[in-house]
């Protein structure tokens, strides 16, 4: 009993320090690059939150996301994140890249996006940043998509491209690689999976895979990202096979605002 009441105790301790993260500005914004493989250019970035606690130094993402979701703090939180990375991102576009502008991929959690005024708060936040729609980026993974009836998401896919933003599937093949999703689903972008990609040219069926997934991707007019690239063995392999985009440590692992400026301007 005392386990499960310390553990309750802890959970809604944690739960209330989260809630005052947000007001202590605790969160931070951490930035990926996103490259084009072909000539190695920034083409854009991709926002991710920490919490950088007091006492416990920054905390990753997957630790405190699961929390996030249950008491729905990442409605707040999601909000705060894009907002602080469309006023930021704006900044840099504005400062370095005049002519091909740099783009912003945001996540949003199954939550946040069945959120009933998810178009109205987004819509107040371009327009607070002055971001440009047709460069933000709305990451939703699979699952998100399917936890609830596909109708339903394909309606809420469709109020987001109204808005004028681009909508990509996160992590496909790590769950269900439905290739009727496709066809279902108003994408723009799909993100390949990090396993797939930690396999090429070693797997002979992950390569076989991102063949598959790059070559219908690219006929259904999609562009495709690989997620978790991490070694030049799996950029070579990439670009072989068509892949046009790419991010992980090969090139950045997700970097403060100062880190990725002194990226952009390298
Ligand atoms: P994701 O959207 O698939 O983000 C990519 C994750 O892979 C990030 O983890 C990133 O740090 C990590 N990563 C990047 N390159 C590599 C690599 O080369 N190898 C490996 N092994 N990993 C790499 P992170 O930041 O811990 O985020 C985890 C997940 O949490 C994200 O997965 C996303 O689903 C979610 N997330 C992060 N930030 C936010 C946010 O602001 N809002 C929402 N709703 N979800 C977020
Ligand atoms: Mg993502
Ligand atoms: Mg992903």
């Amino acid at each position: 009993m005392a386990g499960i009441a310390c553990d309750v105790t802890a959970r809604t301790d944690a739960e209330a320090a989260l809630r005052r993260s947000l007001e202590r500005d605790e969160l931070r914004v951490v930035y990926q690059p996103i490259m084009h493989l072909a000539t190695g250019a920034v083409v854009g970035v991709e926002a991710l939150v920490r919490w950088a606690h007091p006492e416990r130094g920054l905390i990753l993402a997957v630790e405190f996301l699961p929390l996030a979701e249950e008491t729905g703090l990442i409605l707040p939180i999601g909000r705060w994140v894009r907002g602080e990375a469309c006023r930021q991102v704006r900044a840099w576009q504005e400062r370095y890249h005049t002519e091909h502008q740099l783009r912003l991929s945001t996540n949003l959690s199954v939550g946040e996006f069945h959120q009933a005024d998810l178009v109205a708060h987004l819509t107040t936040t371009l327009g607070e940043s002055g971001f440009s729609p047709e460069r933000l980026t709305l990451e939703i993974t699979e699952s998100a998509m399917m936890a609830t009836d596909p109708e339903v998401s394909v309606s809420a896919l469709f109020a987001l491209k109204w808005l004028g933003v681009q909508l990509a599937l996160d992590d496909f093949g790590k769950e269900y690689a439905s290739l009727s999703a496709f066809k279902r689903f108003p994408v723009d972008q799909l993100k390949v999976d990090r396993s797939f990609v930690a396999g090429l040219g070693r797997i002979p069926e992950d390569t076989a895979i991102v063949r598959a997934v790059v070559d219908v991707a690219r006929a259904l007019g999609l562009t495709v990202v690989a997620e978790g690239v991490e070694t030049a063995e799996h950029v070579a392999q990439l670009r072989e096979l068509g892949c046009e985009e790419g991010q992980g440590y090969f090139f950045a692992p997700p970097l403060v605002p100062e880190e990725l400026e002194a990226f952009l301007r390298v």
